[in-house]
């Protein structure tokens, strides 16, 4: 049993736990409600999740995925969990228990998943970028993840909206929970496509994902138009991180997309805007399941050579 690892996914309606074993098989797993917890007790609630696992099964290490945005001391914001929220640090996770402990955010955790096991497995350089209600990203090269000096690598939905974007759609400039203005997540997450929704509307409330369905299939032309807008957002950024790194495969995922819009109809909004000539990378879909849960496992499994099965059962 050597070389045993576990993944920790903690959302913010659901937390996945997983173990591997050293071929990334899994051998357990589990998933609960993640509770609104006051801070005081999240390292208490998290301890008494996982004490039990470590119990049954000898794991050498444990990965933790948070949809937040980290510092090289911990969570520096996690908006969609308060009680981590600026308070978890990598000193006092790995005060729990005596082995390895590392904390990473989800997204970028999920692009490791895709490059050492999913959609990207042969790729040398694959950019992730998945849209739910924000907007994630990771990159990987040669089947490790880049986290930068400051573990805060491919914050992409903290760049600016390119400003050809901004200008032809006459976009107001909205302010970011991360205290700038204009930052592309605001326009190309799925709750973008609703502030643009809104924005061409020209109502004073935020519609919900149902009433832009409903306006979207009976033809509305606020709806139409905010799908073409947002298109040309999300295009822009991946046009921009194509240009940046140059990846042999770019990784599209996430929530967002669904039958009104297609991975494909962005795909086709991307190549639009190369020049003749360049090469493009390949675009592909995400394929794991739990790819944040696997990620998290993978980069402490990778991080402290637990076992060298893994890596050499997925080249
Ligand atoms: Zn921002």
């Amino acid at each position: 049993m050597a070389g045993l690892s576990l993944g920790v996914d903690i959302g913010g309606t659901k937390t996945q736990w997983m173990v591997f074993d050293a071929s990334f098989n899994v051998i357990a797993q589990h998933y609960v409600k993640t509770p609104a917890l006051p801070a005081a007790d999240w390292l208490c609630w998290l301890q008494q999740l996982l004490s039990p696992v470590l119990a049954a099964y000898p794991i050498q290490g444990i990965g933790i995925a948070l949809p937040g945005i980290f510092s090289t001391e911990g969570v520096l914001q996690a908006v969609n969990l308060p009680s981590v929220h600026q308070r978890i640090t990598h000193h006092e996770l790995q005060a729990l228990w005596s082995i390895p402990i590392m904390l990473g955010n989800d997204c970028r955790l999920a692009a490791l998943a895709e490059a050492k096991l999913g959609a990207a497995k042969h790729c040398e350089r694959v950019l992730s970028i998945r849209v739910g209600t924000g907007l994630g990203a990771g990159f990987c090269w040669r089947g490790v993840l880049y986290q930068g000096a400051h573990q805060q690598s491919c914050e992409l939905g903290h760049q600016g909206l390119a400003a050809a974007v901004l200008v032809k759609w006459q976009l107001p400039l909205w302010s970011c929970n991360c205290g700038q203005l204009g930052c592309v997540e605001q326009y190309a997450s799925g709750r973008g496509l609703l502030k643009l929704f809104q924005h061409f509307l020209q109502h004073s409330t935020e519609p919900t994902l149902p009433q832009w369905q409903q306006a979207f299939h009976r033809g509305d032309n606020a709806a139409k138009q905010s799908l073409d807008c947002w298109l040309d957002c999300l295009a822009a950024l991946v046009n921009q991180q194509v240009l940046a790194f140059d990846p042999d495969c770019v990784l599209l995922s996430g929530g967002v997309f669904a039958s009104e819009i297609q991975v494909s109809a962005l795909v086709a909004r991307i190549q639009q805007r190369f020049l003749t000539g360049w090469a493009l990378p390949e675009f592909r879909q995400a394929q794991l399941l739990n790819s944040s849960c696997v990620g998290a496992a993978l980069m402490v499994h990778q991080h402290y050579a637990l076992d060298t099965t893994a890596s050499d059962a997925s080249n």
